[in-house]
């Protein structure tokens, strides 16, 4: 066997059928085959007696056939096997649907192991279509089994096998990228037993020896990428930016920038007057003020003659970023164009044909800012805000309208520092850790169900007095809750219309909606044209309604800490006393013990790093959704010891051998993995 980029047809033992099959999940290569992890693994070590098996749950047992099958025909296409095992403890009747040659293979006196869901009563146990295995085989029972993700017409078994093929077609060239020292001095196992053991562990201890390693060598690699990311940057030159007086700027400011905002732009400054380009982070709690960081940046930018452009993620966010930055920045000389989706097209054309000739400076709007026929005359810097709501790919199209702009991108999620480190280690980062003075915190409660009406007059009372409030609606399910969501935010909000609060304007919106609907609604209730607005989590992201002055949360047990902590900050957005109340008749103390943080604690990082802490492990590979490039087996949650060792091995290495001259292995698989998401990190 040549090499890992085989295609899969020509290992032994896979052939057209198969690889059609495995096709479908993507897999082409032996490499893809063999780096198909499992899903999860279910432990068959240990066989019960029949008498220890438990209704309800799954479990292997070896039992002894105690006399010839039986096949029955219950009806068209359906064909029964019936067949009775035994052992010392007790009987258990095994039936099978429409696998009739068991029929033949299933002997009379000889033992089996049956691995399935044990049902019936105490005295007598069935269990119906387990899997069943030749004692000592040891395949699918008797051992810890890789449980693989699926599609349509692939099955556990052709994985399983396939997977087996492969890694033995491979085991002779699996290259090792991990160098020996490296691997020794952080106590790794070597390639082969890796790969081996993850797929079919020989024991939970295996197991998690193969877990570490191909964990620590994705980060590996992956510090290695980003680190060559950041120097590849680090050498472009951009004409350096002048130092501007920004009095004007902060004078024409109704309040004066908190230290941290001016700590932040600061920063930023620095770096477009360095002569490479900037690629910053800007990370603040909502409400900390990004906004104006964004704004002096561009002040900045347009009086060195160059254009800016701050793209938000919806179309309401770039109307407000509009109808507060425009007049501040009109006054200094900036000029300044809204462009969405909704701008008429002869607007459009007009718009981009001044930006094409720089007759505008700033332009601020929706993904519409990217459209193929949008031109820059010299775009120099681009803002995106609440980052976490666009892909990677929007981002680089914005960049890629100028030469090489300076990038500042803003995010309202705090997330721990070590994961920072991970998910931004090619960026700068900034922290607004300081809120403008004056705020007051927004009091929060945790209550039970059965304060509904005390919840609801509370709401009409401060409804009577002027304000208006946020209700973010139960969710049907867990994590199932597209198929409902509409249905049960739209149901709720008739609810309350209806029986609770007749005489006042309640509206929802929901993630079904089209965007123009959304808009319309989220515009009707800044207006104050609406009181009480039921929702989903669409009105997560940073819409501001100062008038709104209460955010009650349903199910709230059903959110993370996080997620709780970025509803909240929709209210407490202007002079008014604040309120946020998290509905829940969850008695699990953990979940008691998350709302009480919320009630406790208004600090973004402190309550991600709660979060990160009380979720615990999770999954074994829980986040595969984070989009970062070749992180399969580490979970980015969880494994930051792991990450600390692996990063200090990748910059020893580096500050070594930059160019990887002594471990080719490594140099590839970088490559590799970073020209396949060419920008996944901008
Ligand atoms: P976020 O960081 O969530 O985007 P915004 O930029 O929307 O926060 O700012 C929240 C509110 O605080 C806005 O109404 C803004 O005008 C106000 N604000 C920002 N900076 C200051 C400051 N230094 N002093 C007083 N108010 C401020
Ligand atoms: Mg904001």
């Amino acid at each position: 066997m040549a090499d890992l980029n085989t295609d899969v047809r020509m290992i032994r033992g896979i052939g057209e059928q198969r690889a059609k099959a495995l096709g479908k999940l993507g897999i082409a290569t032996l490499r893809d085959l063999i780096s198909w992890f499992p899903r999860k693994y279910d432990d068959r070590t240990q066989a019960k007696r029949i008498a220890d098996l438990v209704p309800g749950e799954s479990a292997c047992v070896a039992a002894m056939i105690a006399s010839p099958p039986t096949v029955s025909h219950i009806r068209k296409g359906m064909d029964l096997v019936k067949v009775r095992a035994v052992d010392e403890s007790g009987v258990l009747d095994v039936t099978f649907f429409n696998q009739t040659w068991l029929k033949n293979q299933l002997h009379q006196g000889e033992t089996y192991i049956f691995y399935g869901r044990a049902e019936g009563s105490l005295l007598r146990k069935t269990m119906a279509s387990p899997i069943v295995e030749q004692e000592g085989r040891g395949e699918f029972t008797g051992r810890i089994v890789p449980i693989y993700p699926l599609t349509a017409g692939v099955s556990q078994l052709i994985l399983s096998r396939s997977i087996r093929q492969g890694l033995d077609a491979c085991a002779d060239i699996l290259p090792d990228v991990l160098p020996d020292e490296i691997r020794q001095e952080h106590h790794l196992c070597r390639i082969n037993y890796a790969y081996e053991n993850i797929h079919f562990p020989e024991s939970a201890e295996a197991l998690d020896i193969a877990r570490r390693r191909l964990a620590f060598e994705e980060l590996f690699l992956f510090t290695i990428g980003l680190k060559r990311l950041r120097r590849r940057r680090e050498v472009v030159h951009v004409p350096p930016c002048r130092a501007v007086d920004m009095d004007a700027f902060y004078a024409a400011l109704p309040f004066s920038l908190t230290d941290a905002q001016r700590r932040c732009v600061d920063e930023a400054l620095a770096d477009m007057t360095s002569g490479t380009p900037m690629n910053r982070l800007c990370q603040g709690d909502v409400g900390s003020g990004k906004t104006m960081v964004a704004a002096a940046c561009v002040y900045f930018a347009v009086k060195n003659g160059r254009q800016a452009a701050l793209m938000a993620p919806t179309e309401i966010l770039a109307q407000q970023h509009y109808a507060g930055l425009a007049p501040l920045m009109e006054n200094l000389g900036v000029r300044c164009a809204l462009l969405t989706g909704s701008t008429p097209a002869k607007t459009k054309r007009s718009i981009a044909a001044q930006l094409s000739t720089g007759e505008i400076d700033f332009a601020i709007g929706t993904h519409a800012l990217i459209t193929g026929s949008v031109e820059y005359a010299d775009l120099g810097l681009v803002v995106t805000d609440e980052q976490h709501r666009f892909g990677v790919g929007q981002r680089a199209a914005l960049a890629g309208k100028g030469e090489h702009p300076h990038t500042l991108v803003m995010s309202a999620t705090p997330i721990p520092r070590t994961l920072a480190l991970i998910l931004y280690g090619d960026l700068d980062v900034s922290v607004i850790d300081q809120l403008p003075p004056g705020r007051r915190p927004i009091k929060t409660y945790a209550v039970p169900g059965s304060y509904h009406p005390r919840v609801y007059a509370f709401l009409r009372k401060l409804v009577a007095e002027g304000r208006q409030a946020y209700v973010v609606c139960p969710q049907v399910s867990e994590n199932d809750e597209l198929p409902d969501e509409r249905k049960a935010v739209t149901e709720y909000a008739k609810k309350l219309q209806a029986e609770v609060f007749p005489d006042l304007k309640v509206a929802f919106v929901h993630g079904k909606m089209k965007p123009k609907e959304k808009d319309a609604v989220m515009t009707a209730f800044a207006a104050h044209e609406t009181d009480i607005l039921v929702s989903t989590t669409v009105i997560e992201v940073g819409v501001d309604v100062p008038n709104a002055a209460v955010m009650v949360i349903e199910n709230a047990e059903r959110f993370g800490l996080s997620q709780l902590h970025q509803l909240r900050g929709r209210v407490g957005r202007g002079k008014h006393q604040s309120y946020c109340i998290l509905i829940s008749d969850n008695q699990n103390e953990e979940t008691k013990q998350r709302l009480r943080v919320m009630t406790k604690t208004a600090d973004g990082f402190k309550i991600a790093e709660e979060d990160l802490r009380l979720r615990g492990p999770g999954d074994f590979f829980g986040q595969r959704q984070h989009g970062l490039p070749g992180l399969r087996v580490a979970d980015i949650g969880c494994d930051t010891q792991l990450l600390k060792e692996a990063q200090q091995a990748a910059e020893a290495l580096l500050a070594k051998d930059p160019e990887l001259e002594t471990c080719p292995a490594a140099a590839e698989r970088v490559a590799e993995l970073f020209t396949q998401n060419a920008d996944a990190l901008n």
